[in-house]
């Protein structure tokens, strides 16, 4: 089938196919059952030149686009969930971010820290801020040439291994005047227990993706140079938008292991319905599983459509993928693969159920992507937002943000 890929991104597609059957796919199921992050894959994916792809030959990268990544992550992923969101965050997300919105410096410095094989950390979410990020409380004191950083986030991914961190925080001036929401870049040394004020203080016990850790973490007088605040052209004011938008790169990337999930699990569904035989004969000569497979055919066929335009597009003067299109994908890409693997698993019986088959982790893996980077409840409502050329979602006094009218009354 031809979907538009040049015969270099189909070499690339092959490379990484090869590596997650050959170097990710034997170590799957025991990072899974170790809990532990793999940093030999990580050191395998680096020397593959897997990581950093997207960042900028000028940087030392190689200026791949994101489109290029997709290809790459769907491989890792139908193998082994852990590598490929490895290559999500190597590649879009907080490295995104900073090479868009990042002064010279702080370009060279997450380049760097990435193509030597750190993941970043993306640090938004807190208790107390989740969908409704805006709500956020960590803040940024402004202190001479430093900004001193407090507060507490949850759920971030790579709590502990992480080098790079971009902290999002409400900034003050000298003077205690709120000035917006900003970046705010870390660079963590565990070796050496720095810096001092950053501290990941629990692991989130997780239903999958378990050699991937989620951390708790917590800022104390974190003290960071001036010139480690991110801030993207629009400024403090409107710059969690430009932030923000950053993330929809992230976005195709988690749309894209979930898809790859997908694709995995239905892979190894179609080879057992040939081989597995009931009733005298395969049991993929029942229509009522043949039925099953085209419906998975189908929804991944889409979903992978609709992540490739995404990951091709890009947003009104933006270098990232168009909102409407990485929400839409993410969206329907993250619901498709659950109802996807869940059927593959089906299809082997018992067997589908047993911790000796990928299935039943494939299950676990894939249920995160409705919920993070943006659940599916908030993704629909940015896509309805954008429809009615409404700011949403509806604040508590049932208003829509910067309407004058009440939703109930449309
Ligand atoms: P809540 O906001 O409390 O939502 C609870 C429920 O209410 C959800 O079903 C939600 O969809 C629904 N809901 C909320 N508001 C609305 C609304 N207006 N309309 C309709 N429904 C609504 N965060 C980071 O900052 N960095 C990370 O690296 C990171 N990694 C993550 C990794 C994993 C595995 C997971 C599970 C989460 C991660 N997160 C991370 C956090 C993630 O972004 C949040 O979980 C997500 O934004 C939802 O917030 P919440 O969990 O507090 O749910």
């Amino acid at each position: 089938m031809d979907l538009g890929l040049s015969p270099e991104q189909l070499a690339l597609q092959a490379r990484a196919r090869a590596f997650a059957r050959e170097v990710a796919r034997p170590r799957a199921a025991a990072i899974d059952a170790s809990e532990q992050y793999p940093w030999d894959i990580v050191k395998a994916l680096t020397d593959a030149g897997f990581v950093g792809m997207t960042i900028p030959p000028a940087l030392g990268g190689q200026g791949r686009s994101f489109l290029d990544a997709v290809l790459v992550i769907e491989e890792m992923a139908k193998c082994c969930t852990v590598t490929a969101r490895i290559v999500v965050e190597t590649n879009m997300g907080a490295i995104s971010t900073v090479l868009a919105y990042g002064t010279e410096e702080q370009k060279k410095l997450a380049a760097a820290l990435v193509l030597a094989g750190d993941k970043p950390a993306i640090c938004i979410t807190e208790p107390d801020a989740g969908s409704d990020a805006t709500a956020l409380t960590t803040r940024a004191d402004k202190r001479g040439d430093t900004y001193l950083i407090n507060g507490r986030k949850h759920w971030i991914t790579g709590g502990g291994v992480s080098r790079l961190h971009l902290i999002f925080a409400r900034v003050f001036d000298e003077k205690g005047q709120e000035l917006g929401i900003s970046g705010f870049l870390a660079v963590r040394d565990e070796g050496r227990n720095e810096p001092k004020g950053l501290r990941v203080v629990r692991r989130e016990q997780t239903m999958g993706l378990r050699g991937m850790p989620e951390g708790e973490l917590v800022f104390e007088n974190l003290e960071l140079p001036a010139a480690m605040a991110l801030v993207p052209p629009s400024g403090f004011r409107r710059g969690f938008a430009d932030l923000m938008n950053a993330y929809n790169s992230q976005r195709v990337g988690a749309g894209t292991v979930a898809m790859g999930i997908a694709a995995g699990a239905l892979e190894l569904g179609v080879d057992w319905v040939k081989e597995r035989a009931q009733f005298g004969r395969p049991i993929g000569e029942f229509q009522g599983l043949q039925w099953m497979l085209a419906d998975m055919q189908m929804q991944l066929t889409a979903a992978r459509l609709m992540l490739y335009q995404a990951a091709r597009s890009r947003g009104k003067d933006s270098a990232f993928p168009d909102p409407m299109l990485a929400a839409q994908a993410k969206l329907f890409a993250s619901e498709s693969a659950i109802r996807i693997v869940n059927d593959a698993l089906q299809l082997f019986g018992a067997r589908g159920y047993s911790r000796e088959l990928p299935l039943e982790r494939m299950a676990r893996d894939v249920r995160m992507f409705t919920i993070g980077g943006g659940t599916a409840q908030v993704l629909r409502t940015l896509v309805a937002g954008r429809m009615l050329g409404w700011k949403l979602p509806q604040t508590r006094d049932g208003y829509a943000q910067d309407q004058a009218r009440p939703l109930a009354a449309e």
